[in-house]
């Protein structure tokens, strides 16, 4: 038997092990063509179809409404904080951005160099463990309302998305397809890179509004999302490698039966974890409870230095990933659709052991 260990990692991270074996039995011969999905052509009728169905499955199974268009874009999430702003403010207005942790702010930062965009809302000074309980009023011509669904190295997570006077554009890279309860009446765009759940890194999967897919002449071609979506994203060469895996790893969603299972799924590993937590004196966790985060719950022992023995001693015991974001430090479990409750139950035996072993 393959050799598993259990992998906490933020992203990348890990992927269903049917979904690797089938690659694996697939690599040589895809499909019974003779020749790797890696080396057939992007236009083939082959590889066509799997990607129009990726595009399709996906979309189907997040429930996003006829009026969005799923698109397949390089450049992971980090393209989208460019992407977003170059399109939704070409013809000016103005963006707000909610500041909830590190992703919001690299994103904020990209739009500013772009156009009006500003925080109405920052979680910065009380070191991003909460998120707005109501928000104060948006800017002028304000043309979209920007929020990280869930702060992968914060560990917060919104529990229902915030009403607004614009519509939302939402980065939701690390609790895709982990919930069920995207608002799409009120979003504009609902994008993610897809290494948080999906799929291998650089690759993002992005649902954009149709009205919004105009073209806009002074922003660079490739950048904009009216090219990307008039050639159903093979405007250039795609990954397609990820987009293979993305495939698979979406009909691996839909056989366990969709975004419900992993929407109950991700409710029980998270509550398994946190009930540990909140009942343990040995181990913290200082998200304000409203908005913890199902899929990435941070933590800490009563010092840095045990920290780092704790997630030393995990990786020799084949619990792996377990280091903090470096910018936050102490400890952090991603608990992804991939996870198996079973490494929950094991990440608390050996959360247990260390306490009593370091008292
Ligand atoms: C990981 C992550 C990103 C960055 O993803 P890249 O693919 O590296 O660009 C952005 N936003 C969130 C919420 C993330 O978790």
């Amino acid at each position: 038997m393959t050799h598993r260990i259990h992998n906490f990692c933020a992203g990348p991270c890990t992927l269903p092990l049917s979904v690797l074996e089938e690659a694996r039995a697939e690599l040589t011969d895809f499909q019974g063509c003779g020749m790797s999905v890696l080396e057939i052509s992007h236009r083939s009728a082959r590889f066509e179809a799997l990607h129009h169905e990726t595009l399709a499955l996906a979309s189907r199974l997040i429930g996003a409404p006829d009026d969005f268009q799923a698109l397949l874009l390089p450049g992971g999430a980090h393209q989208q904080f460019d992407m977003i702003p170059l399109n939704l403010l070409a013809d000016d207005g103005s963006a707000a951005y909610i500041d909830s942790g590190v992703w919001a702010d690299k994103a904020l930062k990209e739009a500013e160099r772009v156009g009006q965009a500003q925080a109405i809302w920052s979680g910065r000074d009380g070191g991003y463990t909460t998120l707005p309980d109501s928000l104060p009023a948006l800017p002028a011509d304000c043309r979209y309302l920007y929020l990280t669904s869930n702060e992968t190295v914060n560990g917060i997570q919104y529990r229902s998305y915030p009403e607004a006077a614009a519509p939302l554009v939402i980065d939701a890279s690390s609790d895709y397809y982990t919930r069920a309860d995207l608002p799409w009446a009120r979003c504009a765009i609902v994008y993610g890179g897809v290494q948080k759940n999906l799929a291998p890194a650089g690759l993002a999967l992005v649902y954009v509004r149709r009205d919004l897919l105009t073209d806009h002449p002074r922003v660079p071609r490739f950048l904009t999302y009216a090219a990307h979506a008039a050639a159903n994203s093979l405007y250039n060469t795609p990954p397609t490698w990820q987009i293979y895996l993305l495939h698979k790893v979406m009909q691996w969603i839909e056989s366990k039966g969709g975004i419900i299972h992993f929407d109950r799924a991700s409710q029980e590993k998270s509550a398994l974890l946190y009930d540990y937590l909140d009942r343990s004196d040995y181990y913290t966790n200082t998200i304000a409870p409203a908005y913890r985060s199902r899929t990435n719950i941070v933590f800490r022992t009563r010092s840095a230095e045990l920290d780092t023995r704790f997630w030393q001693e995990a990786e020799k015991n084949g619990l792996s990933g377990l280091k903090g974001h470096k910018i936050v430090g102490g400890l952090r479990a991603s608990l992804y659709n991939a996870l198996d409750i079973r490494s929950v139950h094991a990440l608390i035996d050996y959360m247990d052991a260390f306490a009593a072993e370091n008292p």
